[in-house]
């Protein structure tokens, strides 16, 4: 496919903003060859942790291995089922089954949230762990989910998605008792290729991340336990303390567009509207509509130059890696459904009136009016 006219994701008005900032701060960290570890890399920690209102953060090498890090330092592993919502990046699915746990399917709301009533229901004796998604940019429901469960059971949030969200006035990342981030370069905080992260109020759980980020040890040839290689790189601690500074202003520009869309698409009654929980503030990663015969929309606007894209196209349990777990078609009611009629529009820091309402007529074209 040719390059969209206007594509899903265009990093190039923040990069733009950083550009000299970034440059600057490569050329010291190059300079220092402090590439592992540099003095970035806890600068962007104490900020982030600060930011989210949280004691500890800890970068990492992945949003992936962020989650799965997040399990193993909450004592997660073989016997243990962990609840993850069935509508979700593969990732929590694939954190969790590698940590040794079942990953344990539950069912989302009308919002695309983890729904606690269906986690009520999938609480057993080796329930160790229930993982909120904060899907596209809102906080899932994570008080109504840890009453779903008993007191034991560590709550863990998945905020990849929803750097800057906020849910009763509290931050994604201080909503649960560990949480785990991404900073892929679409997200809303995104580096200049993989990095991660975990927060915690916990200090056993922050010092056991510490380890096992770093092969199992504090110290060097020091291993006290079987780790991973997964540090935060000193120069996308750079990239992402740059950007820290904008992501308010970044953030509100995608509430704004949001909103644009709401208007823009208002008329057109086929279009449903994202919504939001009353409690949240959205940052919306995705603005994500759905849609009749969506396939075919998402089609015919790629046909004409705009990068619509689809998140995700199948439920975890519809995945051939995740057949084992052994559900059918229909386990999921909600999370099929809207599977089959989800779309995510362009939209991103920097997009204009003028690219939302091309976005806007070219949909109302292709739904036929
Ligand atoms: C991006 C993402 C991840 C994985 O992060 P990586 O840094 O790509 O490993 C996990 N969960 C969700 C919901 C995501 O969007």
């Amino acid at each position: 496919m040719t390059q969209p006219t206007i594509p899903l994701v265009d990093l190039s008005s923040q990069q733009e903003q950083i550009n000299n900032l970034i440059r600057e701060g490569f050329n010291r960290v190059i300079a220092e060859s402090s590439f592992i570890m540099g003095p970035q890399v806890e600068e962007f920690e104490e900020a982030w942790a600060a930011y989210c209102g949280v004691p500890f953060s800890m970068g990492l090498g992945n949003g992936t291995d962020a989650i799965e890090i997040a399990l193993r330092a909450a004592g997660v592993g073989r016997g243990h089922e962990v609840i993850i919502p069935a509508n979700t990046f593969v990732a929590t699915a694939g954190a969790v089954k590698r940590s040794g746990a079942v990953p344990v399917l539950a069912d989302c709301n009308e919002n695309f949230l983890l729904d606690p009533a269906e986690v009520a229901l999938k609480v057993t004796k080796r329930t160790k762990a229930v993982i909120g998604v904060h899907l596209y940019g809102q906080a899932a429901p994570m008080e109504a989910i840890r009453n779903a469960v008993p007191h034991s059971v560590t709550i863990v949030e998945d905020m990849a998605q929803a750097q800057g969200a906020r849910r009763h006035g509290v931050r994604a990342g201080a909503l649960g008792d560990v949480a785990a981030t991404s900073f892929y370069p679409g997200k809303n905080l995104g580096a200049y290729g993989d990095a991660g992260a975990v927060m915690s109020a916990s200090k056993p759980i922050a010092s056991r991340v510490r380890k096992l980020r770093n092969h199992g040890g504090n110290a060097r040839y020091e291993h006290l336990e079987v780790g991973f290689n997964s540090r935060l790189d000193t120069l996308q601690a750079v990239v992402l303390n740059a950007k820290l500074n904008f992501l308010d202003e970044w953030n509100g520009q995608r509430v704004r567009a949001a909103e644009r869309y709401d208007q823009l698409l208002a008329d057109l009654q086929m279009v449903k509207l994202p919504r939001v929980a009353a409690d949240n503030e959205h940052v919306f990663h995705l603005y994500v509509v759905r849609v009749p015969d969506r396939d075919r929309v998402v089609r015919e606007l790629n046909a004409v130059g705009i990068g619509a894209g689809i998140h995700y196209p199948r439920p975890i349990h519809l995945l051939p890696a995740y057949s084992h777990l052994g559900h059918r078609r229909g386990d999921f009611p909600t999370a099929e459904r809207h599977a089959a009629e989800i779309m995510s529009l362009p939209l991103y820091p920097g997009i204009t009136a003028q690219q939302q309402e091309q976005v806007a007529s070219a949909l109302g074209k292709v739904l036929g009016r």
